[in-house]
């Protein structure tokens, strides 16, 4: 438990105060970073804490959540929840936080690379678990909210890291000619310049290349 600090949130729902459980910086050991940026961690793995869900009233949220303006359509979809999410979390706990908020954040209408990360990370956590069907069912759910995200109108705050994550998720799940679209997009397109991005689009193009 000397892993975590705790923060104090209020719910964006029914504005109760509650304390909620964080990684220390001093305690997260990264051991690898996955083509998908999904990290893997020695001991707690600080992504299970961005999710809060109020014991209150059972509302899940993160720090990008916007305040719901339906308050009531939400009220009536949820409930609090039995397990105590606010401290230490295992991954099936972190899977229960991060569903929680998916749920708040479809009947909240959060906007869609809020939710397609909620759904990476969930694909994240299943692989954690080492268990393949949840995981490719939820970055096919990621995929189609990514798309969604890059069809609206609305500004993306990362358009390289949207376009590089829908090329990703299609070679995962082995659609490698939609794959190769995106990645050469991010190669050709001037108006991207994050060199990371660019370089991982160019080796996940050629891991393509090389498995054919
Ligand atoms: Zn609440």
């Amino acid at each position: 438990m000397d892993e975590l600090f705790f923060k104090e949130k209020k719910c964006l729902l029914c504005g109760a105060k509650f304390k909620s459980g964080k990684v220390k910086r001093s305690k997260q050991y990264m051991l690898k970073r996955d083509s998908d940026f999904c990290i893997h961690y020695r001991g707690e793995n600080p992504a299970f804490y961005n999710v809060y869900v109020c014991p209150q009233c059972g509302y899940g949220f993160t720090d990008n959540f916007t305040p719901p303006k339906e308050k009531e359509i939400i009220k009536i979809g949820i409930n609090p929840l039995e397990v105590d999410l606010c401290s230490s979390r295992s991954v099936e706990e972190a899977i229960i936080a991060y569903q929680t908020a998916l749920k708040c954040a479809l009947l909240g209408k959060e906007r869609e690379t809020i939710i397609a990360g909620l759904y990476l990370h969930l694909a994240w956590f299943n692989r954690f678990l080492e268990n393949k069907d949840e995981e490719m069912k939820n970055l096919k759910k990621a995929l189609e909210y990514y798309e969604k995200a890059i069809e609206s109108d609305r500004d993306l705050e990362n358009p390289a890291t949207v376009f590089y994550l829908i090329g990703e998720i299609n070679r995962r799940i082995g659609n490698d000619k939609k794959a190769v679209k995106f990645f050469a997009h991010i190669i050709n397109d001037k108006k991207i310049n994050d060199p990371n991005i660019i370089r991982m689009s160019r080796e996940r193009w050629q891991e393509i290349r090389a498995s054919r």
